[in-house]
Order: C-alpha cells, then sequence, then structure tokens
C-alpha cells in the first residue's frame, strides 16, 4: 500500500506490517504506520466512549441543582430543568439546552461508539459519521459555558442559595470522557478495518 509521510510528504510503498512491527519514514524517522499503536488508539477510543455512555443518564436525570429560595426546597436535573422551561413557555431557552447539553453531547458519544466499537456502517458513511463528529465537537464545550452562565445569573440574582447535586460530577465526567474519546480517534482506522 502507498502512504504518505504525514511529516514530510515523502510517499512510501508499505507492505503489510504484522502486530509488532512499524514503518519509519527515510527521510524524516516519522512513524508512518504502526498496527500496536492503532488498535490501541481504537481501544482507548472506545473505552472512553462507552464510560462517556454509561455516564449520560445519570448526567441527565440526576439532580444538577439544588436551590433553596425563601425556605423552598427545590432540586432540579438537566432533563427536568428543560420540561419545566417548556411548561412556563421559555421555549428558546429550553430549546438552546436541550440542543447543546443533551443533543449534541448523545450524538457525539453515539457516533464515537459506532466509530471505535460497534462498526455497524459501512465505510463511507462512517467518514460521514466522522466529520459529523468534528462539527459537533466544536458546540462541546458549550454545555460547561452554558452552566457557568447559569451559576453567574443566580449568584447575581442573589435571593437564591443553591448547591450542585450529584449530576454535576457525572456531567463533568461525562464530558471530558467524550473528549478524551474523540482525541484518541485516529481517522485512518475508518479505512484500515475491514
Ligand atoms: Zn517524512
Amino acid at each position: 500500500m502507498l502512504k504518505s509521510c504525514h511529516c514530510c510528504g515523502l510517499i512510501h510503498q508499505v507492505p503489510s506490517l504484522s502486530h509488532d512491527e512499524r514503518a519509519q519514514c527515510t527521510r524524516c524517522d516519522s512513524v508512518i504506520d504502526q498496527p500496536k499503536n492503532r488498535n490501541r488508539s481504537q481501544a482507548r477510543t472506545a473505552a472512553a466512549a462507552v464510560a462517556a455512555m454509561a455516564l449520560f443518564p445519570a448526567a441527565v436525570l440526576l439532580p444538577i441543582l439544588e436551590v433553596e429560595q425563601l425556605g423552598h426546597h427545590h432540586q432540579s436535573g438537566i432533563l427536568g430543568g428543560i420540561v419545566e422551561l417548556y411548561k412556563t413557555g421559555s421555549i428558546l431557552v429550553a430549546t438552546v439546552i436541550l440542543l447543546f447539553s443533551i443533543v449534541f453531547p448523545l450524538l457525539k458519544i453515539l457516533a464515537l461508539v459506532e466509530l471505535s466499537w460497534l462498526c455497524l456502517m459501512r465505510q463511507r458513511h462512517r467518514t460521514w459519521t466522522y466529520r459529523l463528529m468534528e462539527q459537533i465537537g466544536k458546540w462541546s464545550m458549550m454545555d460547561v459555558m452554558l452552566l457557568a452562565l447559569l451559576v453567574m445569573l443566580i449568584k447575581l440574582s442573589g435571593i437564591v442559595q443553591f448547591h450542585f447535586g450529584p449530576a454535576l460530577i457525572a456531567f463533568v465526567l461525562c464530558v471530558s470522557m467524550s473528549m478524551i474519546s474523540a482525541i484518541c480517534f485516529d481517522p485512518h482506522a475508518i479505512w484500515e478495518t475491514p
């Protein structure tokens, strides 16, 4: 198979390698192909993506904020909060939170699980999945920023006392796991696995 060096661009004829071998560039010594590393990155991506998926229900359903307002105690999860926002008529805010804290992260996690582990789709469709994941990934830090904004608003209002519920830990872990998974993913693997 012909492969170009990702560092200097020199093209090499690379034979199929066994598990312990690796191919190096003859010009700049960069590693061009190493089956061991490829398998390892695939396994890491899958592990982190599955961990993110396992944490997701806890992040969405458990209470994330416990609010004390005028002696009134109130707990709310992300999903419950969105439903409440819809009920009170804040449709725009509810939709934004729904998209950034549930729909986009879930799509990203599902895409990673499919790419690294399930491999149900054809190669070409998996390339689309990869592009979709890249696009969604750009927005994935938004949820953390939204949370920060929410906290700031509550602090500014000053009349409510609040502390964070267990869902916050699950949420932060879930976002971190999906980020780690995306970093470990090697897109070449889409074309190299049969
Ligand atoms: Zn090179």
